[in-house]
């Protein structure tokens, strides 16, 4: 990619939702970008559509980046030179170029109602051409203007788009070509004056000093009309931003992920317990490569070793199962301390801990006991429960399986043994078990043991059983082990 300029990436959401999976692959790749590059990487909101964006999506998207790690140097909240980094303060600026434009004889006022649009557009289905502005308000006179001003039309601004064709360079795609035929005159400010994502995209990526552009590939066919608006604001070819546009990422079915499908957005990862280092690390393979096969990537290795020439032209394809295993790896990557401090929420938020001293001293003996063991923070809840429940149940479908009477000799001798345990430690409690109720009594591991995780845990899961057990104490254990035998 070329470099002579100090490059200059932006991420620019139009946060009508909570970002998804396929914004944050963007924002990722921006952000590594710039940091490999040593330049700077923007964020601007772009929220013109006030009818879809909210205060409370635009929040939540400055939240999320920096919940990834993803720290911008312009932008919101950190400022910079280019400011506002909000569409929606900086309408003043598109209202000139507009003007600009009209003045120019770039752009015109387009009187044409939604109706006649629409007729126009079925004229084209029938004919079976491609459908698109027809050019009619285009050489207005000064009488028509009149006249429909008179009727009370308001008048849209439209681009005019010469004959001819638009040829870019995308890094990724390579030369690509635009017929205008399939690229109509298209409308730069609405009749209530306010601006089309196009003009304002593109003005603010001149203005701003953007070098680069990284963006997804559903943004590919908003090129060219980009372009026209950076030739009707007079920029130099040698000026326009370098575009690169990242491959689609498919759901596991080959849909498209979208924004409208919630399962995508990443507060949903966050709820589950996905670290925000396995997303980007997971991410960061959705249509790119170090170059080896490598699959644990660390944020800093990112920036090393990302560049746009790695990165792939077809689809990628999300694949949980993948995400699940990074997440995995991640979170056994963590010291106990910064796995004490990513668990405690979930405990919390799940109401089993109400987060005193005493009740984090034991979450921090017991979680080494999962660390191992789960791929989402959201499972420590259920397997911690045991320790902190007051009243213990066995939970309803475990229940049978300590009613029979084999279950009951199981859990009585244990009872038995158990009571005669005098320095209460895992290492014990199995040597104790294993003897009576492996040895003598010649019963499979499997057998005895899940009656007794059943009856001290409440359920079939749980971390390993003599550490558990351990960890909730002599009196505990045999009280619940009375308990279950009561059943
Ligand atoms: N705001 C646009 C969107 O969220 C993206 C702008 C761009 O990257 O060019 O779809």
């Amino acid at each position: 990619m070329t470099t002579a300029k100090k490059v200059k990436v932006r991420f620019a959401p139009s946060p009508t939702g909570d970002l998804h999976v396929g914004n944050i692959r963007t924002a990722l790749f921006d952000w590594a970008y710039a940091r490999h590059t040593g330049g700077t990487f923007l964020f601007r909101i772009e929220d013109t559509d006030t009818t879809r964006v909210t205060d409370e999506y635009i929040q939540a998207a400055i939240d999320t980046l920096k919940w990834l790690g993803l720290q911008w140097d312009e932008g919101p909240e950190v400022g910079g030179d280019n400011g506002p980094y909000l569409q929606s303060q900086r309408l003043g600026i598109y209202a000139e170029w507009a003007q600009k434009f009209l003045d120019q004889g770039d752009a015109y006022y387009c009187y044409c109602s939604p109706e006649e649009l629409e007729a126009v557009r079925e004229e084209q289905r029938k004919a079976n051409v491609a459908p698109g502005y027809n050019g009619h308000c285009r050489e207005l006179t000064a009488d028509q203007i009149t006249a429909f001003k008179a009727q009370g039309r308001e008048g849209v601004v439209r681009m005019r788009m010469p004959d001819g064709t638009t040829t870019f360079t995308d890094e990724i795609r390579g030369d690509v070509t635009f017929d205008h035929k399939f690229v109509p005159d298209f409308v730069l400010v609405r009749a209530d004056g306010s601006p089309l994502y196009t003009l304002a995209v593109a003005v603010d990526d001149i203005l701003m000093g953007v070098t680069h552009v990284l963006r997804g590939e559903d943004l590919l066919s908003s090129t060219p009309r980009q372009i026209r608006v950076y030739q009707a604001m007079g920029v130099k070819i040698e000026d326009y931003p370098v575009f690169a546009h990242l491959p689609f990422v498919m759901g596991q079915d080959n849909a498209k992920l979208s924004k409208r499908n919630g399962e995508v957005s990443i507060a949903w990862y966050r709820e589950q317990g996905y670290l925000p280092e396995a997303i980007c690390n997971y991410l960061a393979l959705l249509g790119w490569s170090p170059g080896d096969d490598r699959e644990n990537i660390s944020m800093k290795e990112l920036t090393e070793l990302f560049t746009v020439e790695k990165v792939h032209s077809s689809p990628a394809r999300f694949d949980m199962k993948k995400l699940e295993a990074i997440n995995g790896d991640k979170i056994r990557a963590l010291s106990l301390e910064e796995f004490a401090t990513w668990t405690m929420p979930f405990l919390i938020k799940a109401g089993v801990i109400t987060g005193t001293d005493a009740e984090i001293e034991l979450v921090k003996k017991a979680l080494p006991l999962i660390q191992e063991r789960i791929v989402k923070l959201d499972e420590a809840p259920q397997l911690l429960k045991f320790l902190f429940i007051e009243k213990f149940a066995v939970d309803g479908d475990a229940v049978s399986k300590i009613s029979d009477a084999a279950a009951k000799d199981i859990l009585k001798r244990s009872l038995a043994d158990l009571e005669g345990v005098a320095s209460w430690n895992h290492e014990s409690i199995e040597a104790v078990l294993r003897a009576s109720l492996i040895e003598e009594l010649g019963l499979k591991p499997r057998i005895a043991f899940t009656a007794l995780r059943i009856a001290t845990t409440g359920s079939t899961i749980s971390p390993p059983l003599f550490e558990s057990m351990e960890l909730l104490g002599k009196e505990a254990c045999l009280a619940r082990i009375t308990q279950a035998l009561s059943l």
